[in-house]
């Protein structure tokens, strides 16, 4: 039996694997043309693949790797060598690519059987058991669906109760660190010559692509993957929690695990990844507000988020409830602004193809939520400059979760004006953007921007779950208040478009 494995599929244990001794790996290179992937993604990519086919061959696979511009080409030249063959392999988690490789490989004699991926926690089933029968209208919340994993799962659990004896511990974790902290170290993956070789390939073939490719930092292998999880449990993990929607000058990764890029390739799975942090806790090595808020992060809102993406696709897509349609300002391409928050996030996606949670969400996001942005370009913006970045991970987050093009997932928009940015950074101080002023020239632009989002939005938010202490902030001001705020909201959007915030 052959195994067809993607190249996001890439563990050593994956369900297939055990009863197959012939291997087929696709490194496809044209669908890296159609949008200018982050160089540094093409190259985690490529770089783990021709990592993995090598330790497969190490460990006695027959295994065929074949480079070529597209899926469909390579199956031409597999089956020209093996007429009618019947190929295995694991259900992908993105919309559409199982019955898309089924056709591709019917289409030229063979079949191609699919399991479950046993590379995420929990399968398709455990979760349309837990959610019932598909409705057009459907929504759900990831804090039901979390509990549950940990009771069918037994992870963080004590008999029935939590451990601890809270299922959330995110109050304890929405603090800034004081000017003398000096973060903990980051692990670096030097690149050997496999990787060197696909950096040259990469500067080659996608020259042009946004993205600097010198601070290529990311395991391209299960050895290394495992070695940068050992140190983040050993090293990060104690403060993760404390510090996990903080952001700092200058501070690309703070305490977070750096580890999405790794799981989402398959190097590691989920529950390797939880064990060794709990472990953590049971041994007093780390707090409980840190083990729990990861755990969450893993067992929750990923597989959350790849079971709500597959039960509301195709709509997920091209959701847009608001009806935004601006384009993505440039900044989000130059970095070239004077807000010094979105500055360094959008330095942090261009120089490693990484920025954490609450740079994603309350920056990047957030601004592009409150200028107008359609939520499609946001995503496609997400999905090519990320290195973590798929798209049954990325739409769910973009579209429903970022752009709130749509209430699948949360009942309000995860709007803020300067206020939060201020609360959770140092960022403010270095801006010459005032975090108080909502009118007039140097007023930060987050805060007419967030006010004008509100008022524009009104017939569609006010009435949702959550909003009404933010309305009733709105129904203080006057017209001739709200109409300044209207004024200075275009202003920043002109100057936005132009270039010249
Ligand atoms: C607008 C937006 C876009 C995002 N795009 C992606 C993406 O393309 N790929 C991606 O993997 N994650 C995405 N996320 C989720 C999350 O921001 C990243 O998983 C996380 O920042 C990765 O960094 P880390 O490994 O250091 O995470 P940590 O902060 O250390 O968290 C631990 C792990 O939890 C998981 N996780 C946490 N939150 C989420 C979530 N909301 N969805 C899925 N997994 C989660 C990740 O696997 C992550 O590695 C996005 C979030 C937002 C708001
Ligand atoms: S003042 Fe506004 S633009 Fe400047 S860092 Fe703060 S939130 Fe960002």
């Amino acid at each position: 039996m052959t195994v067809w494995l993607l190249g996001d599929q890439l563990h050593p244990d994956a369900a297939p694997l055990g009863s197959a001794d012939h291997v087929l790996l696709i490194e496809a290179h044209a669908f890296a043309e159609r949008r200018p992937y982050h160089p540094q993604k093409l190259t985690l990519v490529f770089s783990a693949m021709r990592h993995f086919r090598d330790d497969l061959r190490d460990r006695g696979y027959d295994v065929t790797y074949l480079q070529a511009e597209t899926f469909g080409d390579a199956l031409d030249r597999y089956f020209e060598v093996n007429p009618g063959d019947d190929l295995l392999g694991l259900r992908s988690p993105s919309h559409g690519a199982d019955d898309r490789r089924r056709e591709l490989v019917s289409e030229r004699g063979g079949t191609l059987t699919l399991v479950e991926n046993d590379l995420f926690l929990t399968s398709r089933e455990q979760f349309d058991d837990w959610a019932g029968e598909r409705d057009e209208n459907e929504t759900f919340r990831q804090e039901g669906w979390y509990r549950h994993v940990r009771r069918e799962t037994g992870i963080l659990m004590d008999g029935d109760e939590p451990v601890g004896g809270a299922w959330n511990y995110d109050e304890d974790n929405r603090e800034t660190p004081p000017p003398e902290w000096t973060p903990p170290d980051v692990p670096r993956f030097e690149p050997d010559a496999t990787t060197r070789e696909v950096q040259q390939f990469v500067a080659d073939r996608y020259g042009g692509h946004w993205g600097a490719m010198d601070e290529f930092v990311w395991p391209v292998t299960r050895e290394a993957a495992t070695q940068a999880l050992e140190h983040f449990v050993s090293v990060r993990l104690p403060e993760f929690g404390t510090y996990q929607d903080a952001m700092r000058d200058g501070e690309w990764a703070l305490c977070h695990s750096l580890l999405s890029a790794a799981l989402n390739l398959g190097l590691l799975r989920p529950r390797e990844v939880v064990e060794p942090v709990v472990a953590a806790y049971e041994s007093g090595d780390a707090p409980l507000n840190s083990v729990e808020g990861f755990v969450r992060q893993v067992i929750g809102w990923r597989e959350f988020m790849r079971h709500v993406y597959r039960r509301a696709m195709p709509n997920l897509g091209s959701a847009n409830q608001l009806g935004q349609t601006a384009s993505l300002p440039p900044l989000y391409w130059d970095g070239e602004t004077e807000m010094q928050c979105l500055s360094e996030a959008v330095t942090h996606v261009h120089d490693r193809g990484y920025a954490h949670h609450i740079e994603r969400l309350m920056l990047l996001s957030n601004f592009a939520l409150l200028y107008g942005v359609d939520p499609a370009e946001l995503n496609e913006w997400f999905h090519l400059g990320f290195v973590d970045a798929y798209h049954w991970v990325t739409t769910p987050n973009v579209v429903g979760m970022g752009s709130f093009g749509t209430d699948v997932l949360s009942s309000k928009p995860y709007a803020a004006s300067a206020n939060y940015v201020d609360k959770m950074s140092d960022h403010c101080s270095a801006c010459p953007y005032a975090k108080t002023k909502t009118t007039g020239e140097n007023a930060c632009p987050f805060n007419a921007l967030y006010w004008d989002f509100l008022k524009r939005n009104e017939e569609t938010l006010r009435g949702t779950g959550r909003m009404g202490l933010m309305y009733s902030h709105v129904d203080r001001k006057d017209d001739a208040e709200l109409e300044a705020i209207r004024e200075r909201a275009d202003e920043v959007r002109e100057r936005a478009a132009d270039g010249s915030l």
